[in-house]
């Protein structure tokens, strides 16, 4: 059973009953439905609640679209954070990973290849040997440097 808040052309609400929605709809188009208070066959279903909110869902993504800026914007770093973190970044590569030096273009194409032990390591090369790493396909960082005069 389900129960319509009804309005009659006069304005009178009355609930009906009925065994479904489409038990309700056949009684509207058969007149079968009539105002407990003037008699009148001429009534409607009052919008529903649930009418309503699923309106207002339907709405809901069509205005979120057009409006990305109201969602929160991730923090941006400032300038002495950032250092920060690259500071940190290089102190932990300098504990954490292996020192190889000007080999490391050699050493990381070696651990890329199998031929020594794959462990973390750091150092410089050249743009050239960058350049071959890149060809090769073996992973690399380069490491923006914290301090410029470093
Ligand atoms: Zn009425």
């Amino acid at each position: 059973m389900v129960v319509y808040n009804l309005i009659c052309k006069k304005n009178h609400k009355f609930e009906g009953w009925f065994p479904s929605f489409e038990g309700y709809k056949k009684q509207a188009r058969n007149g079968q439905i009539s105002c407990p208070v003037c008699g009148t066959s001429k009534v409607e279903k009052v919008p529903h609640a649930c009418a309503v909110h699923v309106k207002r869902e339907e709405r809901t993504p069509e205005k979120s679209r057009p409006n990305p800026p109201e969602k929160p914007v991730p923090p941006v770093l400032t300038e002495a954070e950032a250092k920060e973190m690259l500071i940190r970044l290089h102190q932990y590569v300098r504990e954490n990973f292996e020192n190889v030096g000007p080999r490391f273009a050699e050493e990381a194409r070696q651990i890329f290849h199998g031929e020594v032990e794959a462990r973390p390591i750091h150092g410089t090369s050249t743009s050239e040997e960058t350049q071959a790493l890149d060809e090769e396909g073996v992973p690399y960082t380069i490491l923006p440097k914290p301090e410029l005069d470093s």
